[in-house]
C-alpha cells in the first residue's frame, strides 16, 4: 500500500487560499537577490514572499488572531503568519507523539510544507498525512520524516556530519534534513521528480543539500562514507552498497517490508559489523532499481 492511500478526502475545514493565498506558483522569490542568511532564514523569507494572501472565506481553529483580509493590502505581510502558525500546531502534535529531539521539531517548524505540493493539495499540507506528488508517490506524512530523522541522530550532539537520503521526491524531507544536517545528498530515481525536488528547492536557496538522478539503490559511493542514511521508499531489506557506505558509527534508517512493513534501525559498529533493529510499523512506496524518465 502507498501512502497515499491512506490521505483524507477533500474535506479537511482550511481552503487552500486560506492557509496559502496559494494561487499559482510566483516566481518572485527566485528573482531576489542571494545573501549570506541561514537556509532557515531564507526559506522562512522566500516562502512569504512566494505566497500573497488572498481574501479569507473561512477562519481556521488553529489561528488565534484573524488574519486581515487581502483587500486591506497586506495579504504578502500576513501569509507567512498564517503558514507559520499552522505549521506550529502541526509541530505541536508531532511533539505530543513522541518526537523529542528539539533540533528536529525546529526544522520541521522551518521548512514550509506547502511549498512541495501542487496548489490544490497545498491547504492539507499541514495535515499528518501523505499526500501525492505525482507518478504514484507520496510526499512522506510529516510525523514519520520527524520520527526517522530523530531514530537516525539519536546520540549525536549538535548536526549531523554527513547525510543521504534515497528517495527525494519532491524535496520536502531533503530540505528538512538540511537543518540538521551539514551535508546532505539526495538520490532520486525517477528524472521529474528530481526536476521537480530541483524546482521546489531552487527557491529555497539551501545550500549544503546536493540532488542526483540515479539508483539510490547503489547509493552514492563517490560521496561515501556517511553518518546518517534515510530511506524513502520500502524495499525488503537493505541494500548491502548502502550498508557498505556507511560511516563507522554511522546509523541507517528504513521502511523494510512489503505489504507490512517496519522501520529497520541498522548501526554500523565495526567495519564488518552491523547492528539491527526493527521498530515500529510503517507504509511507504516501494523502493524500485534502476532509473525512470
Ligand atoms: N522524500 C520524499 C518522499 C518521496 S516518496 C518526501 O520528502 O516526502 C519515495 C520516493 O522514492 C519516490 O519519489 C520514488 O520515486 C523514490 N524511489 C523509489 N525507489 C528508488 C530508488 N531505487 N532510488 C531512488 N529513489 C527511489
Amino acid at each position: 500500500m502507498s501512502e497515499s492511500e491512506s490521505q483524507p478526502k477533500k474535506r479537511f475545514p482550511l481552503t487552500l487560499d486560506f492557509v496559502t493565498g496559494l494561487s499559482g506558483r510566483s516566481k518572485a522569490a527566485e528573482h531576489r537577490t542571494r545573501s549570506t542568511q541561514t537556509a532557515t532564514r531564507n526559506i522562512n523569507e522566500r516562502a512569504a514572499a512566494a505566497r500573497p494572501l488572498p481574501a479569507p472565506t473561512v477562519m481556521p481553529t488553529v489561528v488565534s488572531k484573524p488574519q486581515r483580509p487581502a483587500a486591506m493590502g497586506d495579504g504578502a505581510v500576513n501569509a507567512p503568519l498564517v503558514s507559520e502558525a499552522v505549521r506550529k500546531a502541526m509541530v505541536r502534535r508531532i511533539a505530543q507523539q513522541g518526537v523529542k529531539d528539539a533540533a528536529v521539531l525546529a526544522a520541521m517548524e522551518s521548512v514550509p510544507r506547502h511549498f512541495f505540493l501542487e496548489p490544490g493539495l497545498a491547504s492539507q499540507a499541514y495535515v499528518d498525512t501523505a499526500l501525492p506528488i505525482g507518478y504514484h508517490q507520496t510526499i512522506s506524512k510529516p510525523s514519520i520524516v520527524a520520527r526517522m530523522i530523530e531514530v537516525m541522530r539519536e546520540g549525536v550532539d549538535g548536526k549531523l556530519g554527513r547525510v543521504l537520503e534515497i528517495g527525494t521526491g519532491c524535496g520536502y524531507q531533503a530540505a528538512v534534513l538540511a537543518q540538521v544536517a551539514g551535508e546532505v545528498y539526495s538520490i532520486e530515481r525517477m528524472r521529474p521528480l528530481h526536476e521537480l525536488a530541483r524546482s521546489n528547492l531552487r527557491a529555497l536557496c539551501i545550500p549544503n543539500l546536493r540532488l542526483h538522478y540515479g539508483d539510490g539503490m547503489l547509493g552514492l559511493p563517490q560521496c561515501a562514507p556517511f553518518d546518517g542514511i534515510i530511506l524513502a521508499a520500502a524495499g525488503l531489506d537493505v541494500p548491502q552498497a548502502l550498508l557498505d557506505q556507511m560511516a563507522l558509527g554511522g546509523r541507517l534508517i528504513a521502511p523494510v517490508g512489503q505489504r507490512v512493513q517496519r522501520l529497520k534501525l541498522v548501526v554500523r559498529t565495526k567495519p564488518n559489523e552491523w547492528v539491527a533493529d526493527l521498530l515500529e510499523p510503517c507504509h511507504f512506496v516501494p523502493m524500485r532499481p534502476g532509473t525512470f524518465g
